[in-house]
């Protein structure tokens, strides 16, 4: 995997989608992000295909489809996606299908640019997969396109990413290099998350969030993740909750469960938050940086607390900590709350 990391990166677009052979790519984004995908095909001129600016959460495989079309009639070669992990995700999906050559350009710190991982969405049940297929060729972070990455969303996709580095923390197969560099990336973002919110504009910050994000990415594909993913997974892809989020609110609840039996993780926590209980602690960051704090505000129902707890627990994976559902339920009744974890 490629990566061109720093402020200003995107002018080496051009030659890095020659390098990969492509001479028609299909420049991906979400509606939302549509003008700033038209700037990417600017730089493009005439080496490229077009834009599909139809990206949307949680990977539906109706939209891969309708992507997947569009690649087809265009006879795209290549795909830039412009966006966030739900960019990325449809990225990886027609990936998947075509092994077209990708080139990802993160405009938030979801990590998914640095994983082999896919979840893609059908009939209201997110599945997740593992393929190299899926691992983008290139990918161009680029300070500059986080710069107007809206606060609240810094703070939550900041969370996103630290979720990752959290639970590769205690993950059974971690190694020392993969838990060197989740120490690193959480204490990069709780440093940097702060500045942001103060001024949306600081370019040290911004580099050193990016930076963080880059790292989570990477410790997401190394390593297996366990009970937060997997509340996370459930919650978007059988809730329609948005992603990050869905994150910042189920992390301090998710660590304050495993936290007895994650002794080597909770010391790292404690050395990167100054403070003895980790969970309470992550739960006092994200309301300093503004995150959400309870399910309920994100419009989960009381009433679908108990679907969540069957569904994130039918199938085992593993976790620190025993998973049983009486736990999970609870857990998930404190979120739903936003009471103090623990
Ligand atoms: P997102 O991509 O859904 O983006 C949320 C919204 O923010 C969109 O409207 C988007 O257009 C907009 N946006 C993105 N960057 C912006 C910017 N700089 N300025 C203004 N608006 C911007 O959100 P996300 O949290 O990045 O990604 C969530 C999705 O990614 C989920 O589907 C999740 O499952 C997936 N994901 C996958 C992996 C993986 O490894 N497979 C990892 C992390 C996330």
């Amino acid at each position: 995997m490629r990566v061109l990391f720093g402020d200003g990166t995107i002018a080496q677009l051009g030659e890095e989608a020659a390098r990969l052979g492509m001479r028609r790519p299909l420049v991906l984004s979400t509606p939302e992000q549509q003008t700033q995908a038209q700037e990417i095909l600017t730089l493009l001129g005439d080496a490229s295909s077009g834009g599909f600016f139809g990206a949307t959460m949680h990977t539906p495989v109706a939209v891969t489809e309708q992507a997947m079309a569009v690649v087809a009639e265009r006879r795209s070669d290549g795909l830039i996606a412009f966006g966030g992990g739900s960019t990325t995700g449809l990225s990886k999906a027609i990936a998947l299908r075509t092994d077209l050559p990708q080139i990802a350009i993160p405009t938030t710190y979801a990590g998914s640019e640095m994983t082999p991982i896919l979840g893609e969405t059908r009939d209201g049940e997110k599945h997740t997969l593992r393929s190299e297929k899926v691992l983008p060729e290139t990918t161009i972070y680029d300070v500059a396109y986080t710069i107007g990455l809206p606060p609240a969303m810094s703070a939550t996709s900041g969370l996103n990413a630290m979720a990752h580095a959290i639970e590769a923390l205690y993950a059974r197969d971690r190694n020392p290099i993969i838990s060197l560099m989740a120490e690193t990336a959480i204490g990069s973002l709780v440093h940097a998350l702060p500045a942001i919110l103060a001024r949306p504009d600081d370019r040290a910050a911004r580099t050193e969030a990016l930076y963080g994000a880059w790292l989570c990415g990477i410790t997401l594909g190394a390593v297996e993740m366990g009970l937060h993913h997997k509340l996370c997974h459930t919650l978007g892809g059988s809730f329609d909750l948005p992603h990050a989020p869905t994150h910042s609110v189920v992390l301090p609840y998710a660590l304050a469960y495993n936290t007895a039996a994650a002794p080597e993780a909770v010391a790292v926590l404690r050395r990167v938050f100054g403070q003895d209980d980790v969970a309470v602690a992550l739960h006092e960051f994200g309301r300093r940086i503004g995150a959400p704090s309870s399910l309920s505000s994100l419009g989960l129902r009381e009433s679908d607390l108990d679907r969540a707890a069957d569904l994130a627990t039918a199938r085992p994976y593993p976790n620190p900590r025993v998973l049983d559902r009486t736990s999970i339920r609870a857990l998930l009744d404190d979120a739903y709350h936003g009471r103090a974890p623990g």
